[in-house]
């Protein structure tokens, strides 16, 4: 497999450091809401990489933290009158409901910050001790220029930085953080202010900064060195740069061999995020449609690639998900007919000469740095293909054999669900259909057809198609 690096700039062939092993970090959410969809995008993208990486036999330990101590979740509960990790336990259960329903699996572990503090105080010690970090008044800051590599991930050269940052040197006043040597330099430790959560540490109660809990925790749950480190492109600059000149200055080995980034959903051509109030939270858009459809469409994009978000784009999505949907049922139909008829000549020839070449296809797509655009594509080709060559004189196991493959690239990699979900109906729904049914068998009783015949015209308004059979009248979703 091939995967950009944002590291090289350029695509590489993916090796891992343990053969058959990879060890993925994702830098989660701060959990201070609901999730937008735009923070979903990489929660269903990397769960996408990890599936193929597991599809191709490898044994993935996928780590994605939340972030669970941060100025935003400290507002939110000064502003509701509770503790900060009221909040954050009740987000981190919402996320997890959102990531459920988007088919995204739980990571192997899904590490707190709050709950790996003493680690990451061993871990500022560490910078100190190594002369990469200092402290000022309880605060320690890393001290940026010791680090010879930093810029390297973002490709920004520190000369330019330190020019922007002179800029900034009344704003660092105003922020507290004028004792800095060095404006370059970031904070790993912060004493508290009045109403914040704190810890105890040799330098002061108060709490970590932001970037060195992915320092630790991947550390702690993956390895010194890691193969994939994974997030939004926004966080290329600072906040992996940091996590780089952190973990590399105190573990003196290559922090992560690939950083993959993804591109941002957009609305309207505008970044879609929580400042400027422009998103969808993933529990909203669960509402309006299924959210199988929600991640075929995120993976209707290959995942560097900006995607803009719109309901037309999500309707397309909706058609084409039926499409495969209607495909799987027709392979299912054949299936559940069971009828024990031998695999035909051709029906053996397609299988072990047409089929493997869209599973070479898929593959091929997936391989190139995960585009799941043209793994989509290759899944309708598939569908086509199966359409055109099943029919109701058509074998069970061909059917099956066809399902099987179609089940694996779409249901177990891209985590698209293939058969169509018993939509749970409103109970005062049904109790509203079964009332007409039984007026309408009232009304031919009395032999009052025309109001029988209207019965059933409002049922099909209402979505309903009703059949009357010898066991009584059946109904079902037009
Ligand atoms: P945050 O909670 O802001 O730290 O974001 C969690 C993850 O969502 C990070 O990997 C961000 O890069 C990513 N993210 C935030 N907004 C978007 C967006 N509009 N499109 C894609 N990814 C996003
Ligand atoms: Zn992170």
């Amino acid at each position: 497999m091939r995967i950009y690096n944002t590291l090289t700039r350029r695509k590489e062939e993916f090796v891992p450091i343990t053969p058959g092993k990879v060890g993925i970090y994702v830098c989660g959410p701060t959990v201070y809401d609901f999730i937008h969809i735009g923070n979903a995008r990489p929660q269903i993208i990397f769960d996408t990489l990890r599936r193929y990486l597991e599809y191709k036999g490898y044994e993935v330990n996928f780590v994605s933290n939340f972030t669970d101590v941060d100025d935003k979740i400290i507002k939110r509960a000064n502003e509701d009158k509770v503790d900060a990790s009221v909040i954050s336990e009740r987000f981190i259960d919402e996320c997890k409901k959102d990531m459920a329903a988007l088919n995204v699996r739980e990571a192997t572990i899904h590490p707190q910050a709050t709950k790996e503090i003493p680690d990451m105080i061993e871990l500022v010690q560490t910078l100190i001790d190594k002369g990469h970090a200092y402290e000022k008044n309880g605060t320690v800051y890393f001290r940026t220029r010791s680090f010879k590599d930093y810029g390297k991930l973002s490709h920004k050269n520190i000369d330019e930085l330190e020019s922007g940052h002179r800029a900034e040197a009344h704003a660092l006043k105003v922020s507290g953080e004028d004792e800095k040597e060095d404006p370059l330099d970031f904070v790993l430790w912060k004493p508290k202010k009045e109403g914040e959560p704190s810890w105890k540490s040799p330098w002061s109660e108060g709490r970590p900064g932001w970037h060195l809990e992915c320092s630790c925790m991947s550390k702690k749950y993956i390895g010194g060195t890691i193969d994939i480190h994974a997030g939004g492109e926004d966080l290329i600059f600072p906040h992996h740069e940091n996590e780089i000149a952190q973990s590399e200055a105190a573990n003196g080995t290559e922090f992560a061999h690939y950083w993959m980034h993804n591109g941002f959903l957009k609305i309207n051509g505008d970044k879609m995020s929580k400042s400027l109030g422009n998103f969808f939270t993933v529990r909203d858009i669960c509402k309006q449609c299924d959210p199988q459809v929600f991640r075929f469409f995120m993976l209707s994009a290959q995942y560097r690639t900006p995607l803009n978000f719109s309901k037309e784009l999500v309707e397309d999505a909706a058609k084409g998900l039926e499409r495969i949907l209607n495909g799987a049922e027709k392979l299912s139909g054949i299936i559940a007919k069971d009828n024990k008829k031998p695999v035909s000549d051709k029906e053996k020839e397609l299988l072990e000469t047409e089929l493997p070449k869209y599973v070479e296809k898929f593959d091929n797509a997936m391989d190139d740095d995960l585009n799941t655009a043209d793994a989509v594509s290759t899944i309708f080709e598939l569908i086509r293909f199966t359409n055109a060559n099943t029919d109701e004189n058509s074998s069970s196991d061909f059917a099956k054999a066809l399902y099987d493959t179609l089940f694996k690239l779409c249901d177990t990699v891209l985590g698209i669900h293939i058969e169509r979900k018993e939509e749970k109906m409103d109970d005062d729904f049904v109790a509203e259909i079964e009332k007409l049914i039984a007026d309408r068998t009232t009304a031919k009783k009395e032999k009052n057809f025309a109001l029988a015949d209207e019965i059933r015209a409002k049922l099909l308004d209402m979505g309903i198609v009703i059949e009357d059979t010898r066991e009584g009248v059946k109904w079902k979703k037009a």
